[in-house]
């Protein structure tokens, strides 16, 4: 049988319609697929508390944080990550959504500057796409709170896509990292503090970039 995907059933959740996509979908609940109506069960109740809470449609970093767990929950409880801590990282800002300075539009536009934190640890990125192609750059420094003038060196960084690694280095002597990025949908970064302890940056989405550069 044919699923939906994780996306798709959070737009139904949310109660998006999508005229003849949400029809499928109903027909195939109504099939009683017990798969799909576990994932809308689970996707309704974090949607009807995200909006209590704020009484207003969840902010889009919530659902993806939480969607990030959900994905890479096979990560996690993988054989080799066993006894393993694993950490989502909090964004504290993203230039994308900060409300815009006239007259500085041009270039906070077209990079996207965020920052994370978990713990005393901050991850502070940018997001700029390579003029004239698909692709991307994800650039970036490890920085530890209690000490902001030193980066952490030589820790792991893996890059994701739907919990599979497409790629992986470690930062430099200053904590910087980078990544050349062509699907730019689904990632995640996974910083490995400690052995035990991994930091998971939820990255946002590329079609908000390639709409952020549209603009
Ligand atoms: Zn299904």
């Amino acid at each position: 049988m044919e699923h939906f995907s994780i996306d798709e059933w959070i737009d139904f959740a949310r109660g998006i319609d999508k005229k003849e996509k949400t029809i499928e979908m109903r027909t195939h609940l109504d099939r009683g697929c017990a798969r799909c109506s576990k994932t809308l069960e689970t996707w309704r109740q974090i949607v009807d508390f995200a909006n209590q809470q704020k009484n207003c449609e969840p902010p889009a970093y919530a659902l993806q944080a939480v969607k990030t767990s959900f994905v890479l929950q096979k990560t996690f409880a993988a054989k080799e990550n066993k006894g393993k801590k694993f950490e989502i990282a909090r964004l504290l800002f993203d230039s994308a959504i900060q409300p815009v300075t006239v007259g500085v539009r041009g270039t906070a536009s077209v990079v996207r500057q965020l920052l994370y934190r978990s713990g005393t640890l901050c991850i502070d990125m940018r997001m700029q796409p390579k003029p004239g192609s698909e692709s991307m750059v994800l650039i970036g420094q490890v920085l530890d709170s209690v000490k902001p003038d030193h980066g952490i060196g030589g820790i792991p960084v893996r890059l994701l896509c739907k919990g599979d690694t497409l790629s992986q280095s470690r930062t430099n002597e200053v904590g910087e990292f980078d990544f050349g990025v062509t699907a730019a949908d689904h990632l995640q970064l996974v910083f490995g503090v400690a052995d035990t302890r991994n930091i998971v940056v939820p990255v946002p989405d590329g079609e908000s970039i390639r709409g952020m550069v549209e603009a």
